[in-house]
């Protein structure tokens, strides 16, 4: 049993990691990205809502988020564990996410924070090619992930949950970082 919530800047690999300890330790990987992302090219009430942010590199408000991973977690396959990518994202919605693990008997095992400097994200973001991924986009991308995003680094650290995973490195060595961090 494995429940894995991922942190890093825009950039860090969180997604690519994340797919691969899924794959590795058989449970769902849950991006808040990619539902976003597949609920506006369907087209879905959410999706209308949601993309003008995204477009912008802004959050979703809170309202979109809280539901969609409460309906997520709900679902019978997370009983396994799950890995989170991309939530929590402020530090209302791990306070949200609290009371929802409460509420359905559940906590979390590991945080994992993928540290990345800042010049190397800018690169790996504009080589990715994303809808959002153009320069202007990307810098604002980054000022909210500083703003809103990396305080959950302390809200975290001062549970002594959090793991700091050097994300400079192959694929392959962060892979094996994160594989012995979560070991146990
Ligand atoms: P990501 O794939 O995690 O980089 O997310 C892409 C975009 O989706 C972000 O820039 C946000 O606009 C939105 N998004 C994803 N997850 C969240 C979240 N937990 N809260 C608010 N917005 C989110």
């Amino acid at each position: 049993m494995s429940r894995l919530i991922f942190l890093g800047p825009p950039g860090a690999g969180k997604g690519t990691q994340a797919a691969m300890i899924a794959a590795e330790f058989s449970i769902p990987h849950i991006s808040t990205g990619e539902i976003l992302r597949s609920a506006v090219s369907v087209r879905t009430d959410l999706g209308l809502k949601a993309q003008a942010y995204m477009d912008q590199g802004e959050l979703v408000p809170d309202e979109l988020i809280l539901g969609m991973v409460r309906d997520r977690l709900t679902q019978p396959d997370t009983q396994t564990g799950w890995i989170l990518d991309g939530f929590p994202r402020n530090v209302s919605q791990a306070e949200f996410f609290d009371k929802l693990l409460n509420t359905i008997n559940q906590t979390y095992d590991r945080v994992v924070n993928l540290d990345v400097p800042d010049e190397i994200l800018v690169t790996r973001l504009l080589g990715r090619g994303r809808k959002d991924d153009n320069e202007a986009v990307i810098r604002n991308r980054l000022s909210v992930y500083r703003e809103q995003t990396a305080p959950l680094i302390d809200f975290y650290g001062d549970r002594q949950q959090l793991f700091s995973v050097a994300g400079d490195q192959s694929v392959e060595e962060v892979m094996a970082d994160i594989s012995r961090l979560i070991e146990f």
